[in-house]
């Protein structure tokens, strides 16, 4: 049964709900009509309707890759407690006995099990993918979709053998879906998948109601967070430290300090871990302290603020955590604390690493450590890191909305970075290219020879501080562009290009400089 024309009608019957949320309605249009589609919408908007509803009006078995066990299961008792006439969920992962493995077999065998959730190891399984051969696949989606790409904040390399076993096992309709997503990672989704020609939906990822911030961090971070708590009296908030001891340390002190508060990271028991956020939904705790383990697939709609005790390695991962604040549509306060001294650590724990990993790693640094410094908008900035243009120029709802700064012109800056650009043939990264128009001759621009062109040192004179800022601010008003391809080079868009023919005004804010004044000692593993 593809008819499609009742769609309104069966989301009714089915899952209750009266009408469709977004894009749905011609997500599962397309998908239900053999097309690949690639969707990328923000946590809680909706996208597992989108897989859901096809599945059980669709013939055949619809396979869902999907990276975390504990999620799978909460999902099938969803899906089984409203549908058992239309077919049933169930879900083949590695916390199966073998027994259970064949009445899933079985199910799926005789027609009754239209929704199969597996994580992405179960799927590539030869014997698994050898079982599938003989099955009819609706269609497969493929969920938390950015654990394709090494770019994404989540990286499975399980998932890049997703394609294969779909060839082997017989190819349907694609849909991936995800959450988090930039064009570097959208690419390599489609690429990877070879979904190239997929119908593509954007949603916004604008959360109005998030009010974002970033503070200085200090030695008086830990008063700063009490003093923040004591002023919201009550309200559940979240606290994310990078390590594990950290988020000990601090939850300690919050109780000495009288505050509900609780530790939450992967290296406590299951069962603990179980019990603090059952607390924290009951309420009982008011502030979990955590580190990245804490969160995923956590509803609970009123947390009023969300903290970065330490900057965050990326700004998808930024702006997965800060979501969590305000699902209900009320206040939820972003704040991050930020230490240039942080960002060095973190840039040190990367030289264990992979030559190639090493350098993603410190690209999406620079984007958090940009957020960070910079005096421009930061719903602006998180946005644009998303590709999306925020139309506004102020929010009112970011530190630096509420507290402008005063604009310079940066045209002659702007000018001497784009010709700069452009003398480097659109080859170089940010770093290179502001110390080339500084004057300042690395080994690197030696090798290249660059400081004998014309345009080397033109900026020499001016203040060191606007580089960043001018092209940060270029980058935000479309003059220039970050490669996909080689994440991080610098190109000229058309308008950067006409702009070098007719520059005009173009005002800016210099970046905002942090002290450093925080000292810590330890580990930041988390
Ligand atoms: P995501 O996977 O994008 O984070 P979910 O699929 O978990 O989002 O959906 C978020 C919430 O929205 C869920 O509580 C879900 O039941 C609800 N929801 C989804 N579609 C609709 C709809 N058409 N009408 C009303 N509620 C919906
Ligand atoms: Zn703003």
């Amino acid at each position: 049964m593809t008819n499609t024309d009742n769609l309104k009608k069966e989301l009714k019957r089915i899952f209750g709900f009266d009408n469709f949320k977004g894009d749905q309605e011609s997500i599962i249009r397309n998908l239900m009509g053999g097309h690949d589609v690639f969707v990328l919408m923000p946590t809680g908007g909706g996208k597992s309707l989108c897989y859901q509803l096809p599945s059980l009006l669709m013939d055949g078995l619809a396979i869902v890759v999907s990276p975390l066990i504990a999620l799978m299961k909460n999902q099938v008792d969803v899906i089984n407690g409203i549908s058992e006439e239309d077919g049933v969920a169930h879900y083949l992962n590695s916390s199966l006995k073998k027994s259970e493995i064949d009445q899933v077999k079985a199910d799926i065998s005789s027609g009754k099990t239209k929704l199969l959730y597996v994580a992405p190891e179960s799927l590539n399984k030869q014997e698994n993918v050898d079982y599938f051969k003989n099955v009819k696949i609706s269609f497969y989606a493929i969920d938390e979709a950015h654990c394709i790409s090494e770019w994404g904040h989540d990286f499975r390399p399980e998932y890049r053998k997703i394609r294969e076993s779909v060839d082997q096992i017989g190819r349907a309709p694609i849909i991936a879906l995800t959450a988090t997503a930039t064009d570097k990672v959208r690419t390599d989704i489609l690429r990877s998948l070879g979904i190239e020609d997929a119908v593509q939906f954007k949603s916004s990822f604008n959360r109005p109601n998030l009010y974002y911030e970033v503070r200085p961090k200090t030695k008086n971070i830990d008063k700063d967070i009490v003093k923040y708590i004591k002023e919201n009296p009550g309200k559940s908030g979240i606290i994310y430290c990078l390590s594990r001891k950290k988020v000990e340390e601090l939850a300690e002190i919050l109780r000495a300090n009288d505050i509900k508060a609780a530790a939450y990271h992967a290296g406590l028991d299951a069962e603990v871990r179980s019990h603090t956020q059952d607390d924290f939904l009951q309420e009982r705790i008011d502030i979990i302290v955590a580190t990245i383990a804490f969160g995923m697939g956590i509803d609970k709609p009123d947390v009023r603020f969300v903290i970065h005790y330490d900057i965050p390695k990326s700004l998808e991962g930024y702006y997965q955590e800060t979501g969590r604040a305000g699902r209900d549509g009320q206040e939820g306060d972003c704040i991050a604390f930020y230490s240039q001294k942080d960002l060095k650590k973190l840039e040190k724990f990367m030289e264990n690493k992979p030559v190639a990993e090493q350098e993603i790693g410190r690209q999406l640094l620079q984007e958090t450590q940009a957020y960070a410094e910079s005096s421009v908008c930061r719903r602006k900035m998180l946005l644009h890191y998303f590709g999306e243009e925020y139309p506004k120029d102020n929010c009112g709802m970011c530190d630096n909305c509420r507290n402008p700064k005063k604009k310079i012109e940066g045209k002659d800056a702007l000018v001497i970075v784009l010709s700069a650009v452009k003398a480097l043939k659109e080859n170089f990264h940010q770093e290179y290219v502001v110390n080339f128009v500084k004057g300042f001759a690395t080994d690197d621009i030696r090798d290249h020879h660059h400081d004998e062109l014309e345009e080397f040192a033109e900026g020499s004179d001016m203040d060191v501080a606007i580089w960043n800022p001018v092209i940060r601010q270029a980058l935000l008003a479309g003059y220039l562009r970050k490669d996909v391809e080689n994440y991080g080079i610098l190109k000229l868009t058309a308008a950067g290009k006409k702009y070098l023919d007719n520059p005009t005004s173009f005002p800016i804010v210099m970046d905002t400089v942090f002290k450093d004044d925080y000292e810590e000692e330890g580990d930041g593993a988390t």
